[in-house]
C-alpha cells in the first residue's frame, strides 16, 4: 500500500531534484565529466612527453582539443549523451593505442571493460549503440590481451618499471572514480524516475476514482467498493446497507444561487455525509446530486442512526450566500442487503425507497417498500 507519508516524502524529493535541475544540475555533471576528462589527458600528454612515447603524446594533444571543444558545445547541444558516447570512444582508442604502445602492465585494458556498464547506464531508449561499444571493447580487449602480453610486440618498452606501475594505478583510479561517478547520477536518477512514476501513479489512481468537487468516490470506485462488501457479506452471512440520497429540490437551489453556489452545496453536503459515516462505511458521489453509502457488516436499524444523524445535520446547516441564508433537505432510500440478491437488485431497490421518499413530501429516510 503506498501511503499518504510515503507520497508526500516522494513529492518532497521532486521537488527537491526538480529545484535542482532548474539550477542546472545537468550542465554540472557534465561539465564535471568533461574537465576531469580534460585534466587527466593534460596529465598523460606530460607523462608520455616525458617518457618520450610520442605517439601517445600526440594523441593526447588530440584528447585536450576535444575534451576543450566538448566543454565549449555542452550547452548547446541537445542530445548530451552523443558528447558522452563521443567521448566513451575516445577513451576506447586511447586506451588501445596505449595498449599497442606500452603493453598491458599499465593495464590501460581495464578501462575498455570499466566503460562497458557506462553506455548501459546512459539514459537512451534503445541500447543499440551500447551493444556496439560493448562488442567493440571485449573484442579489443580480447585482442589485445592476447597479442600485447607479448613484450616484444609492445611499441615503447618502458624498462622504468616505476611509471608502468604509477600509469597502473592512475589507470585504476580514473577507471573507478568514472565508473562510481556515473552509477551514483545513474541511480540518483533512477530513485528520482521512480518517485515520479510513483507519484504519477497516485494522481492517476485519485483521478480514476475520486469526484473532483466533492473529493468522495466516484460512481467506479463505489461500484467496487460495493462489490467487496457483497462477497464478504456472502462469506461471513453478515447483512450491509445500502442507502442512496439525493439533495430535495436542488434545481431550485441552481436557479435562485446560481450553478456555482450549488457546487459549493453539492460540497458540503458531501462532507456532511462523509462526516457521519462510520469509517469502515464508503461514501461516494453517485450522480448529478446523488450519493450513494454501504455499510458493510450493518443492519438497517443501525444504518438508521447514521441516515437519520445525517437528515439532522443536513437539515440544521445552513447555507450563505450574500444576504441570503438558507437550508436544504435530503431525501433518502435505504435498504438492507444481504448476500440473497444481487447487488445490481439492492441498488434498485434502494433507489425504488428514495422515488418513494419523493413523493411521501422528501425530507426524510424510506426504510420500508
Ligand atoms: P428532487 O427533489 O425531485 O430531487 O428535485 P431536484 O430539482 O433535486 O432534481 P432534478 O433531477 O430535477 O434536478 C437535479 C439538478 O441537479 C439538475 C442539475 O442541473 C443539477 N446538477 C447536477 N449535477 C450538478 C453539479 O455538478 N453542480 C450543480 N451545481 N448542479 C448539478
Ligand atoms: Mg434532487
Ligand atoms: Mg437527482
Amino acid at each position: 500500500m503506498y501511503s499518504k507519508q510515503e507520497y508526500e516524502k516522494d513529492m518532497q524529493f521532486i521537488a527537491k531534484i526538480n529545484n535542482l535541475a532548474s539550477r542546472k544540475l545537468e550542465y554540472v555533471a557534465y561539465y564535471f565529466g568533461f574537465v576531469s576528462c580534460l585534466l587527466a589527458h593534460v596529465m598523460y600528454l606530460f607523462i608520455f612527453r616525458h617518457y618520450g612515447v610520442y605517439v601517445m603524446a600526440y594523441f593526447n594533444i588530440f584528447s585536450v582539443i576535444f575534451y576543450i571543444a566538448m566543454i565549449g558545445i555542452v550547452k548547446k547541444v541537445e542530445n548530451k549523451i552523443n558528447l558522452v558516447y563521443a567521448s566513451i570512444a575516445e577513451i576506447i582508442v586511447h586506451a588501445s593505442l596505449a595498449t599497442v604502445c606500452l603493453g598491458w602492465k599499465p593495464d590501460f585494458g581495464m578501462l575498455l571493460l570499466m566503460l562497458i556498464p557506462i553506455g548501459f547506464l546512459m539514459p537512451n531508449k534503445t541500447h543499440r549503440i551500447s551493444i556496439l561499444l560493448m562488442l567493440t571493447d571485449l573484442a579489443l580487449y580480447g585482442y589485445l590481451r592476447y597479442v600485447y602480453s607479448d613484450a616484444s610486440k609492445i611499441l615503447y618498452n618502458l624498462d622504468d618499471n616505476i611509471i608502468t606501475t604509477i600509469l597502473y594505478f592512475i589507470n585504476f583510479t580514473i577507471g573507478s572514480v568514472v565508473l562510481i561517478y556515473i552509477t551514483t547520477i545513474y541511480t540518483f536518477l533512477n530513485h528520482y524516475t521512480q518517485c515520479k512514476l510513483r507519484v504519477q501513479n497516485e494522481q492517476l489512481r485519485v483521478m480514476a476514482t475520486i469526484d473532483p468537487l466533492t473529493k468522495l468516490k466516484n460512481r467506479r470506485a463505489i461500484n467496487d467498493e460495493m462489490k467487496k462488501v457483497y462477497d464478504e457479506s456472502k462469506e461471513t452471512g453478515n447483512t450491509y446497507v445500502l442507502a442512496i440520497g439525493d439533495i430535495d429540490d436542488f434545481k431550485k437551489i441552481n436557479d435562485t444561487y446560481g450553478h456555482d453556489y450549488g457546487d459549493i452545496v453539492l460540497k458540503e453536503i458531501a462532507g456532511i455525509i462523509g462526516g457521519n459515516v462510520p469509517v469502515l462505511a464508503s461514501v461516494a458521489r453517485w450522480g448529478g446530486e446523488e450519493f450513494l453509502l454501504v455499510i458493510p457488516s450493518c443492519n438497517i436499524e443501525k444504518g438508521a442512526k447514521y441516515i437519520e444523524k445525517i437528515l439532522s445535520e443536513v437539515r440544521s446547516h445552513t447555507f450563505n450566500k450574500g444576504d441570503n441564508v438558507f437550508k436544504v433537505t435530503m431525501t433518502f432510500g435505504v435498504i438492507e442487503g444481504n448476500a440473497g440478491s444481487s447487488l445490481e437488485k439492492n441498488i434498485s431497490h434502494a433507489d425504488t425507497r428514495l422515488y418513494k421518499g419523493k413523493n411521501n413530501g422528501k425530507n426524510h429516510a424510506e426504510y420500508t417498500d
